[in-house]
């Protein structure tokens, strides 16, 4: 059965986001105009992927202060857009929009959609977000949240993301009809609050049209896709400090902690020495992080030594007062916030020696 018109199927999302909206220091007073600062939609978008809405609104302000316009940030050194990243999580993300930033700065931003396209960093959701939503160009913007509401309003079978290009096909007509600011924020927002994964349907504005609704099939549509089971990583955590420094890893070009400084870290696997501890030792509860494709049981030590040996290969020394200002990711900033932490945390844990046998590390380097 082909689609109904989306420009009537979805008129009565408008006026209720109009009802519903919330002042957010991105989003444009005036929704019928071009946003005033397609950097600010660009910023939060990059931002919002993957994070809370709650999370990102401090960062965002800080970043728009700390580097206003695409200029300031193309200008800005990698350790101080990672450092106003921290805390955030997937730092490609910091990155792309410093990359993005330097195109824009020197040759302003892109007349249409494949050129936004082509800024770094931007999948064809965030290009079209950013069409939408700074330039009021009519692009769909087809991210979780829309699939699962389109899925349900026109009852698409199976995955709605084969859908796509059905879907932005027809969503244009909806966007020109309606605003496509209003429309996109009205799509993504309804499934943020109404339309989730367990949808309250008696409080959405799209109930008496909504075919999965209708049928009583909102449980099974979409599909929920089966995930893989994830390995755990089993780890050490250490800060080894002597003389009031700490081995760090420098940032790695490339990879899942790309940029960031980190602690030094050891397979629990290897390592089966399990004497008690020591006064040169402090040891936390471990905890679980998690990434997109990863998981690792982390359990935190603290290494002191009276005097500092040579710095391994692949690692350097910082002191207490760079380590504070150097970006660092959300695990090793856990650990660099229990250093902080005062008095003894004398939990079962590894012999430090043992410990330091098995990265490599011989009495000689040590001091004794
Ligand atoms: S009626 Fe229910 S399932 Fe349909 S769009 Fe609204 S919240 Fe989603």
């Amino acid at each position: 059965m082909p689609w109904p018109a989306s420009a009537d199927l979805l008129a009565p999302l408008a006026p209720w986001f109009d009802g519903v909206r919330r002042d957010l220091p991105w989003r444009a007073q005036d929704l019928n105009a071009p946003h005033a600062d397609p950097y600010a939609v660009l910023v939060s978008e990059l931002m919002l992927q993957q994070t809370q809405v709650a999370t990102v609104v401090p960062y965002f302000l800080r970043w728009m202060d700390r580097f206003p316009t695409p200029k300031a940030l193309a200008v800005a050194d990698e350790d101080s857009v990672h450092k106003a990243w921290e805390g955030l999580g997937y730092y490609r993300r910091a990155r792309f929009l410093k990359a993005a930033a330097t195109v824009v700065a020197a040759r302003g931003w892109p007349a249409d959609l494949a050129g936004l396209a082509e800024l770094p960093g931007l999948g064809p959701y965030t290009a079209a977000a950013v069409g939408a939503l700074a330039f009021q160009w009519p692009t769909p913007a087809l991210d979780g949240n829309a699939f699962r509401v389109l899925a349900r309003l026109l009852l698409i079978e199976g995955d709605p993301r084969e859908r796509a290009v059905d879907l932005r096909a027809w969503l244009p007509s909806a966007l020109r009809a309606h605003g496509p600011s209003r429309l996109t924020q009205a799509l993504m927002e309804l499934g943020a609050t109404t339309c989730q994964a367990t949808p309250a349907c008696g409080r959405c504005p799209l109930a008496d049209r909504c075919e999965a609704h209708r049928q009583e099939r909102t449980r099974e549509i979409p599909p929920v896709a089966k995930r893989a089971p994830q390995h755990t990583a089993v780890l050490w955590l250490l800060a080894l400090e002597a003389e009031g420094r700490y081995l760090l890893h420098p940032p790695a070009a490339r990879g899942l902690l790309a940029g960031l400084w980190r602690w030094p870290t050891l397979d629990a696997n290897t390592l089966d020495a399990t004497t008690g501890p020591t006064s040169a030792l402090r040891a936390w509860p471990g905890w679980t992080q998690v990434y997109t494709h990863r998981r690792e049981a982390v359990s935190p030590l603290h290494l002191q030594w009276d005097r500092s040996f040579p710095a391994p290969e692949g690692l350097l020394w910082v002191t207490c007062a760079e380590l504070g200002a150097l970006p660092l990711g959300k695990r090793d900033q856990r650990l660099r916030d229990l250093l902080a932490t005062p008095g003894e945390h004398p939990l079962t844990a590894p012999d430090p020696a043992a410990l330091l046998e098995v990265l490599g590390f011989t009495d000689s380097q040590t001091g004794g």
